[in-house]
């Protein structure tokens, strides 16, 4: 017997047959009762999963001086919108309000909004923030923003946004969906039917792929992606997304589950576990040109953080405490080795087109 949000799961797929990965990985996330993120703050050490702003501050640090050096380069908008979609614990926010405030009228230019979808880490945004003192204000959806200049800042925010997933067969795409098993007791992945005009959603490195692969599909990225083009065709601004994927369009299942630091079977007890798929940075980039905007990226989380000053800021920081030194050492590693998170973890800025290039993307990403 499956109670909870399993259960209402149950009742829809029994109601109305199988439902979408992205229909299910919504309900599992966003209940508002029994959702993952609707009733408690995942992030952190002794919690589910940790990001790169709880592995140390220098990360957000970097981000608020980069924002900086884009703001100056659009001419000092002020007013202007600074906003972070999916805050999590607000600690990347705080960390840019304080390097920002490096920044020559930075920070008293800045109307700060928090684009958050979970009660829960509302509350946690703002314990966190409310000590910096800044004004800031929460929003729901993007399309929420007010109009003017804009930088828009999304760590780890991509890779929660619902996936579709679709299986070649017989030369046809059918979405992968989730149906119940035998005896009702959980659920299972079942064949559905075939993707029709939204096989256009397949990535296009990926269409001539042989029967019995996997490829996922990214309806949230698109939506995001249409929405910025419309917003930044009309009023400057840059989105950086930093999300964990490959830079080319990749086959397989990466649509995965994590509890306690680990990872688990994402059918199993839905709501218990964070649910996320990789990003797929060639397919954000295809979107965002194919709306007009200007693509830097995908550069490496390693190489785009130790290019913004990492070195230079962690040696400043052992400068202040000396006693930190293996520390922060390891922060600096731990952000930017190539095992840990410096390869996997990409870094995209998608801008109105024919604004300066933004800072960190050397290569020719
Ligand atoms: N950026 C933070 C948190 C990452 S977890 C960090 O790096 O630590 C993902 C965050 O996105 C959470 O705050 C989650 O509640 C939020 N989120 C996920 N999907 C969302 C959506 N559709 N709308 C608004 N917020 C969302």
């Amino acid at each position: 017997m499956m109670d909870g949000i399993a259960g209402r799961i149950a009742e829809q797929i029994r109601n109305g047959g199988p439902v979408s990965v992205a229909a299910f990985m919504t309900e599992a996330m966003f209940d508002p009762y029994n959702g993952f993120y609707a009733t408690k703050n995942p992030i952190g050490a002794g919690e589910d999963f940790i990001t790169a702003p709880a592995v140390s501050q220098m990360f957000g640090e970097l981000i608020g001086l980069w924002c900086g050096h884009v703001w100056m380069d659009m001419g000092q908008p002020a007013p202007f919108h600074l906003a972070e979609l999916g805050p999590g614990t607000g600690q990347m926010m705080s960390d840019v309000i304080r390097a920002g405030r490096a920044v020559p009228g930075f920070m008293e230019a800045a109307q700060i909004h928090l684009i958050e979808a979970s009660p829960a880490l509302k509350m946690v945004q703002g314990r966190t923030l409310t000590p910096m003192g800044a004004e800031i204000g929460w929003l729901n959806r993007i399309e929420d923003i007010p109009p003017g200049p804009a930088l828009l800042l999304g760590n780890e925010f991509l890779d929660c946004l619902p996936v579709r997933q679709a299986v070649k067969h017989k030369g046809q795409w059918h979405e992968r969906m989730i149906g119940l098993t035998g005896a009702e007791e959980g659920f299972r992945f079942v064949m559905g039917p075939q993707l029709g005009a939204d096989a256009d959603l397949v990535p296009e490195r990926l269409r001539d792929a042989p029967d019995g692969t996997l490829v996922e599909l990214r309806p949230g990225d698109q939506q995001i992606v249409d929405h910025l083009a419309q917003r930044f065709a009309e009023h400057p601004g840059h989105a950086l997304f930093i999300d964990y994927g490959p830079a080319q369009s990749e086959a397989g299942d990466t649509f995965q589950a994590i509890r306690q630091h680990r990872k688990t079977d994402p059918l199993e007890a839905p709501g218990t576990a964070d649910l996320t798929a990789r990003v797929d940075f060639e397919q954000l980039a295809h979107f965002a040109r194919s709306g007009g905007l200007d693509v830097a990226g995908p550069a490496a989380q390693g190489q785009w953080l130790t290019a913004l000053g990492l070195e230079v800021r962690a040696a400043a920081l052992i400068g202040q405490a000396p006693e930190l030194k293996t520390k922060i050492a390891r922060q600096v590693m731990r952000l930017s080795e190539p095992d840990q998170m410096g390869e996997l973890f990409k870094v995209m800025a998608l801008s109105t087109h024919s604004l300066p290039k933004p800072p960190g993307f050397t290569g020719d990403g």
